[in-house]
């Protein structure tokens, strides 16, 4: 679970621009200022990413950085999703976007791993209950697989995990009960909980809780 080098790909806008499915990839989706660029750094040892998916006009599209570009074998995508609950666009934009966040989790083979990021001291927003049904209704309408294209060919490798991440944990004397309660209630009315079990990961990229919980996830797209 090294991270030598991680670049800039490019952002894409519809499923049509993605970059070709040549690497695992894992999503991270959470609400501006929740701490993603924090964590993903946290996580990789790099500070590449704030920037790039932080410029305007970055803002509404996928963000694709690849690791360890150079050694096949280790090399991922990190995907940055800044479009969840992106509250200053019409609710048109919002749908486009939501169909193109479907589209991607039911046919991109190469999805591994969903973060999906919660401000542990915020709690559970509408955009994260919103996510949390998009996820649900995916389920439902292919009785309780993720990848439609993936499970239709067992050989094409391990399905999609979700995982929730509570964020900036050392603000907090641990998870307050308020959003703890919040957040179960949360999956349980989206039903996900009816399909899934939903790990729940604690992190803080100021004091690096949570570190290596999160890379025994990102063994899924990065086993070496
Ligand atoms: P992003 O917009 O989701 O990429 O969020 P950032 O990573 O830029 O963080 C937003 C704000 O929260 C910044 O002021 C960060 O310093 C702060 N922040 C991010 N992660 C943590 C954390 O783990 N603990 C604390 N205390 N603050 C954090």
């Amino acid at each position: 679970s090294a991270v030598r080098e991680v670049d800039f790909v490019k952002g894409a806008v519809s499923m049509a621009t993605l970059p070709p499915p040549q690497h695992p990839e894992v999503a991270f989706a959470g609400r501006s200022n929740v701490g993603k660029s924090s964590l993903v750094n946290m996580l990789v040892g790099r500070r590449a990413l704030a920037k790039i998916s932080k410029t305007p006009g970055k803002t509404q599209q996928f963000n694709y950085f690849v690791a360890n570009a150079r050694d096949r074998h280790n090399a991922f995508y990190l995907v940055d999703l800044p479009g969840v609950g992106y509250a200053r666009v019409s609710k048109q934009q919002r749908g486009e976007w939501e169909r193109f966040f479907v589209d991607y989790v039911a046919q991109r083979q190469t999805l591994r791993l969903l973060f999906h990021l919660i401000d542990s001291r915020v709690g559970v927003l509408d955009e994260d209950r919103r996510l949390m049904h998009i996820l649900a209704e995916l389920f439902l309408s292919t009785n309780g697989r993720w990848n439609i294209a993936a499970d239709a060919d067992a050989a094409s490798g391990p399905e999609l995990q979700y995982v929730v991440v509570l964020t900036k944990a050392d603000k907090t004397s641990g998870i307050s009960p308020r959003v703890q309660e919040s957040l179960e209630a949360a999956l349980e009315e989206s039903r996900l909980l009816q399909w899934r079990d939903v790990p729940i990961a604690i992190t803080s990229a100021t004091t690096k809780r949570g570190r290596d919980a999160m890379w025994r996830f990102m063994r899924r797209v990065n086993p070496h």
